[in-house]
């Protein structure tokens, strides 16, 4: 990248005129942190089954041997030790944070806060008459705190990838822990690697790495996650049936969901998943982002006007990555710019309040568009 005086540049050009030289626009321009880019593939498989797919009944093995695909794929691609089992439900992410105030956290839970979403489910637990305050470890946005073995703690509450900052952490059991570990695996899961013994709970929902829709949660759960969901659903604790785990545990067994599902959701759901595991694992699809991080934070590094937003590098997301502007150059215009060009939902988070902008980088997006993304903000930048 040549370097160039940005401050210099003051020709007095409308930012909803500049158009982006097409060769150096991405092929696909979608970054957005969720819903994200879906490939065409997936689109196109769906399409290929529609007639005989959607609009047919969920209880029937069109839809369930669909589920099943999608429970013993998630199974291979993670490598799940015997005994772990993948759930499923409707609701979200956002739902599964208040299912497990009811059938995962026993009495206490102990919540790393460092971002919007990582907070949210300590603020759910903190809001749950059922169980007591949760501890909550923070630490400043940009960072990530530590667990602490605590024995009055019986669930870890951890976040693979703190969307809204972009900051990743590696997912290890508390030294000394007794309790069960649940992360929060939303953005992180499909696109950076985890070992399964390191977690009891493994939770996401499909708009992120999987390239398909929102409104389904998934969880990956061991032995001790299965016996807690049992043993609280045994107990006196009243619970919603939207929010029973065990509900969702006997029908997630039978290949279905408590109440309808979103079909499509699943069928791009499972091509994606399929897609993974043929190309080589988790090995392929977290490496496709890695490869994208590292040309974007090199090439923010190297810029004179940006700069990765989280200093330490091994805290750097590989499937968000968040790039802090220099003063002189508003990131909105450059976001705004971009978007008139095609290139969609770089904003930054709402609430992060940065002068920034924020990139996915999960599995489905080309290493290549992320080069030329980097290339169309320098582009911009000189042009402003
Ligand atoms: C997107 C996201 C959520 C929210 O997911 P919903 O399915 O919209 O409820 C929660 N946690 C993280 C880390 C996320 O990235």
């Amino acid at each position: 990248m040549a370097p160039f005086d940005f401050r210099k540049n003051k020709s007095m050009t409308s930012p909803d005129s500049l158009k982006i030289p097409a060769e150096l626009l991405p092929r696909d321009g979608r970054f957005g942190s969720g819903p994200s880019k879906i490939r065409p593939e997936q689109i196109d498989a769906l399409v290929g089954d529609s007639a005989t797919y959607l609009g047919t009944s969920h209880r029937q093995s069109t839809v369930r041997s669909k589920v099943g695909e999608v429970r013993d794929g998630l199974s291979s691609l993670f490598t799940l030790p015997d005994g772990y089992e993948v759930l499923l439900g409707n609701g979200g992410t956002t739902c599964f944070w208040d299912a497990a105030t009811f059938h995962l956290i026993e009495s206490q839970s102990q919540h790393l806060s460092f971002g919007e979403f990582s907070s949210k489910f300590a603020s759910a637990a903190k809001e749950a008459p059922q169980i007591k305050d949760p501890v909550i470890i923070s630490s400043e946005v940009g960072t990530h705190p530590y667990a602490v073995a605590d024995d009055a703690v019986d669930l870890y509450a951890l976040t693979h990838n703190e969307t809204s900052t972009g900051v990743m952490m590696t997912i290890e059991r508390p030294v000394g822990a007794k309790g069960i570990v649940a992360v929060d695996a939303t953005s992180g899961a499909g696109g950076l690697l985890v070992d399964p013994r390191q977690f009891d709970c493994y939770y996401f929902a499909p708009q992120k790495s999987f390239s398909s829709d929102g409104g389904l949660w998934l969880a990956l759960c061991s032995p001790a996650a299965i016996e807690r969901i049992e043993s609280l659903a045994a107990s006196d604790r009243w619970t919603p049936a939207f929010f029973d785990l065990k509900i969702a545990l006997d029908n997630s067994r039978l290949n279905q969901t408590y109440n309808t599902p979103a079909l499509a959701t699943i069928h791009l759901l499972a091509s994606q998943i399929k897609w993974m595991n043929d190309n080589g694992g988790l090995e392929f699809s977290s490496g496709r982002s890695r490869t994208s991080a590292e040309i974007l934070y090199t090439w923010a590094e190297a810029s004179d006007f940006a700069t990765p937003f989280v200093s330490n590098p091994a805290d750097r997301s590989n499937v968000v990555g968040t790039i802090d502007f220099h003063d002189d150059v508003d990131a909105n215009v450059v976001a705004k710019v971009l978007r008139a060009n095609g290139v969609v939902d770089t904003d930054p988070y709402r609430k992060l309040g940065r002068n920034q902008l924020r990139v996915a980088m999960f599995p489905s997006i080309d290493s290549e568009d992320v080069a030329s993304l980097c290339a169309s903000i320098n582009w911009i930048v000189g042009n402003l």
